[in-house]
């Protein structure tokens, strides 16, 4: 199945709490989107793996993702390394999307950095020719996405390019929230877990906030943020907000 964009993300809620608007956005518009994270998040001082799995797949559902993997990579300890990139090559090939979505390039979560550039040249890698590698036992053809943007997540970085999400903010805030084991819902089964930097109100509160100030270096209501590696060719000046 080809797909037009593959969000990837290190941590099963990373492209949540990131871009999950822009692409609800998409998503409504037509295109085939999907999604790939890296690792199970089993470091997570919250839920567990297949608590985590569970609601990964909630979120795609309701999301209307097409697919959504699991590269099976070590969370906390993922390295740029030949066996990560050979990894993640067979996914790229398989659903040959246009547009990758990955991690912030520098972020509070050091994985987030380092998956950020693991993905950048896993897919530079994917276009090589020479690299063989198979999807269900089946030889795979080469394939480069024409374009990487990274979004932003933790970190208060200057964004590049916003997209405008406000139509989508609220349905954004309930996808996270289908991570109930990671974000404040109120609910005692999760009450007495440990407490995180994401696990309280004032995230979720802080998550609108950050949609807003996105939102008004643009003139939009709420928009997520994104940073390019390369500059971007614009093909026609007059359809850019
Ligand atoms: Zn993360």
């Amino acid at each position: 199945m080809k797909l037009d964009i593959l969000a990837i993300g290190v941590h099963p809620d990373d492209v949540e709490l990131s871009s999950s608007g822009t692409l609800l956005k998409h998503i409504n518009m037509g295109y085939k989107v999907g999604l790939l994270d890296l690792t199970k998040g089993e470091l997570g001082s919250r839920g567990t793996p297949e608590i985590r799995a569970k609601e990964a797949q909630n979120s795609a559902q309701l999301m209307g993702a097409k697919v959504r993997e699991n590269v099976g990579l070590k969370d906390g300890f993922i390295a740029h390394t030949e066996e990560s990139m050979r990894a993640i090559i067979p996914y790229i090939r398989a659903y040959q999307p246009d547009i990758i979505l990955a991690n912030a390039l520098s972020d509070r979560h050091p994985d987030h950095g380092r998956a950020a550039k693991i993905v950048a040249d896993a897919c530079f890698l994917a276009g090589l020719v020479k690299i063989e590698t198979s999807w269900k036992g089946v030889p795979q053809e080469k394939w480069r996405p024409k374009a990487i943007y990274h979004y932003i997540q933790d970190h208060q970085l200057h964004p590049d390019f916003v997209v405008d999400i406000s139509p989508y903010l609220e349905k954004k805030m309930e996808l996270i929230l289908t991570f109930r084991s990671q974000f404040f819902t109120g609910e005692e089964a999760y009450s007495q877990e440990p407490q995180t930097p994401i696990s309280g109100k004032d995230f979720m509160d802080f998550m609108r906030a950050k949609a807003r100030v996105f939102g008004r270096m643009a003139g939009y209501e709420y928009a997520e943020g994104f940073n390019l590696a390369r500059p971007m060719g614009i093909p026609n000046l007059l359809e850019i907000d």
